[in-house]
């Protein structure tokens, strides 16, 4: 493998890797952006009917089917979305969401569970269910709590929250408010903030704390302006222009009604000009300006239906306050019981209070004291029942103001915490990718540097063989033999073991390489290395030490075996059938035999082999000599 090809290797290596990879990531969490968008969607704007079934039907065909978180969502949404308007409809709503409960019903608290026990909650309110909404939405909320989930817990206490007040359990209702408006706007859902910061405010209103109610309805009105949500700015305006009338800043308020006169003539709706204009009236008694007061009056009245009870009450009380302050007393009087009766049927006793102390002034100015007291007893009565409210409303009030430091803290608290989980998760998430690709990094580069290693190693082993061996017949070199004889020699002398050699040489080569070709005589060559090396042992060594002279080393051979080895191979050779190779061709070798004495290294050794051989040659050629030795056998 060359390095082109290995780095080849490791980038598809790595490409794969990545592919499984991003499958593996894929198959947990599907992608799908247009979805995701259309759940956001639900969060910013009350939809009409139609518009929430396009977009449920949308949402339903574009998930697919093993998308389970999706799916989840889909079940949720669908829940929150039942239509609600009549009491049958209320009835279906409450049984989509049983249904759902049943299937998701778990031991231990999920969000959807959780989610769809709200919804439960939510439609059992409007359905009348007080109580059974309230259980189910305290079971939720806890729930909620211990999912650590901030936006379910908004959700259920800005619900909760609006039944309490409904309820005029003030204390509870503010509690549940605060903190689901302050969570709100922590998570940034703007939507479901303003809705609960109304419910807010009315409750402030409901308890008489205009104070307070101010304070969000500005907050509510700037927000709505910045939506660009005209009509329910103007409404918090007219909201907040009560709340100042009742705060004795009445030219601040009158100036707001006046800005709502503006908005409403500008919108052609003459029973809202209307109605304003008796709400600036009741300003200008206050202050005494009675004249300006009745002309409004005036011009109101034609469009200002007796169906409307609580714009009609208002200004059938301003009619009869103006009336005595000119001391008109029949037409004040008149008035007045047009004002009782609406006040009675609305259920306003605020305003009956009012219009009770004015009617008892009336008829003490007509000298009526009899009746002027029976309006006195019943405006009394009345405002001992208003005053107990109030006090048990002041009482709450101290409680919850109290308790609204311990919400704020509970609730940063629970934004950190579900704010922390989702970093540890993102983190955790990051760091096993991050391994990952570590490992897979470490693993490519192990790849590529053994494979260099592999590949290194191999060469040098090659490099060291070329040195060592000879290309032709892939004996052993003269410089290997010369090193492997060292050894031989050392581990000889030492162990007093016999070793020889064997010199021989191809006769009249050079007439084969003419007669035949260079090519057959290399064929020669190799066949003669071949055939020497298929008579030795494993512990000899064959090696070729000149062009056609090879040497023989034999460890543990005495010189007499190591004739008779020679013997068998000059026979072996002669013998051979030399015409496999070129036809007629013949081949024989001579061979001189040598045995270790007292040399210390081959040299010597192999001079007497060489004379050997030179003998052999002259003997005639394809036998064996060796050269006497005085301590060797003498053998010829
Ligand atoms: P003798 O019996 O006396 O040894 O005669 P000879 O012809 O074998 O000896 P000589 O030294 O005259 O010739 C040796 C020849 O071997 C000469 C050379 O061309 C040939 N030779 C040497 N190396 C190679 C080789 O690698 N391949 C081939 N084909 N021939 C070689
Ligand atoms: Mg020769
Ligand atoms: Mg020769």
């Amino acid at each position: 493998m060359n390095k082109r090809l290995c780095i080849l290797f490791s980038i598809h290596l790595l490409l794969l890797v990545t592919a499984i990879l991003s499958q593996h990531a894929k198959a947990e969490f599907y992608e799908n952006a247009r979805a995701d968008q259309i759940y956001q969607k639900f969060e910013h704007v009350d939809y009409t009917e139609e518009q929430v079934n396009a977009l449920l039907a949308e949402y339903k065909s574009i998930i697919a089917n093993d998308d389970d978180v999706r799916q989840k969502l889909l079940v949720r949404l669908t829940c929150w979305n039942q239509p609600s308007a009549t009491q049958e409809e209320l009835t279906k709503a409450i049984q989509y969401a049983e249904a759902q409960l049943l299937i998701y019903a778990e031991p231990y608290p999920s969000e959807i569970n959780t989610d769809l026990l709200l919804c439960l909650g939510y439609y059992k309110q409007y359905a009348g269910q007080i109580d059974g909404a309230l259980k189910d939405l305290s079971t939720a909320i806890s729930n909620a709590y211990q999912l650590e989930s901030p936006r379910l817990i908004a959700d259920g206490r800005s619900i909760r929250g609006d039944i309490q007040s409904y309820k005029g359990d003030y204390a509870s209702a503010l509690e549940d408010l605060i903190t689901a408006q302050h969570l709100y706007e922590k998570l940034n859902i703007t939507y479901w903030a303003n809705d609960n910061l109304n419910n807010l405010a009315t409750s402030y209103r409901r308890f008489g704390d205009p104070e307070t109610a101010i304070k969000y309805q500005i907050k509510l009105e700037q927000t709505y302006l910045d939506s660009g949500l005209l009509i329910e700015a103007d409404n918090v305006n007219v909201q907040i222009a009560f709340s100042l009338e009742e705060l004795g800043r009445i030219d601040e308020s009158t100036e707001r009604f006046y800005k709502s006169l503006e908005f409403w003539r500008s919108q052609k709706d003459n029973n809202a000009v209307a109605s304003t204009k008796v709400n600036i009236a009741g300003n200008y008694i206050k202050q005494g300006e009675i004249d300006k007061a009745l002309t409004l009056l005036q011009q109101a009245e034609p469009d200002i239906p007796v169906e409307y009870e609580g714009q009609h009450s208002f200004m059938s009380l301003y009619f009869s306050k103006a009336y005595l302050a000119k001391n008109e007393l029949d037409k004040a009087l008149e008035y007045s019981q047009i004002a009782s009766i609406d006040f009675k049927r609305g259920a306003n006793r605020r305003g009956e209070s009012q219009n009770l102390q004015l009617q008892s002034q009336i008829y003490f100015a007509k000298g009526d004291f009899e009746n002027a007291y029976k309006s006195l007893s019943a405006f009394l009565e009345i405002h001992l029942w208003l005053d107990k409210q109030i006090m048990t409303d002041r009482n709450a009030e101290m409680q919850t103001r109290f308790n609204t430091d311990k919400i704020l803290d509970e609730n940063e608290n629970l934004l950190k915490v579900s704010t922390d989980k989702e970093l540890q998760l993102q983190i955790m998430q990051r760091n096993e990718n991050l391994q990952i690709i570590i490992i897979i990094l470490v693993a490519i580069i192990l790849i590529i540097v053994s494979v260099f290693a592999y590949n290194q190693l191999k060469r040098k082993r090659k490099y060291q063989n070329l040195a060592l061996t000879d290309e032709l017949t892939r004996l052993s070199n003269r410089r290997a033999i010369y090193n492997l004889s060292e050894n031989f020699i050392k581990q000889a002398t030492l162990s007093r073991q016999p070793f020889s050699i064997i010199l021989f040489d191809a006769d009249h080569f050079k007439q084969v390489n003419d007669k035949f070709g260079h090519d057959v005589g290399d064929k020669v060559l190799m066949k003669l290395a071949s055939l020497t090396m298929g008579m030795m042992r494993e512990s000899d060594v064959v090696g070729r030490v000149g062009g056609e002279e090879f040497l023989i080393l034999l460890p543990n051979i005495s010189h007499n075996t190591a004739m008779d080895i020679a013997q068998r191979l000059v026979d072996c050779i002669a013998n051979y059938d030399w015409s496999h190779i070129a036809p007629s061709l013949e081949q024989t070798v001579s061979a001189g035999v040598a045995s270790l004495e007292d040399e210390t290294e081959l040299s010597p050794l192999l001079l007497k082999a060489d004379s050997a051989l030179y003998n052999a040659k002259s003997a005639g050629r394809n036998c064996v000599k060796s050269v006497k030795s005085p301590s060797a056998n003498n053998e010829g």
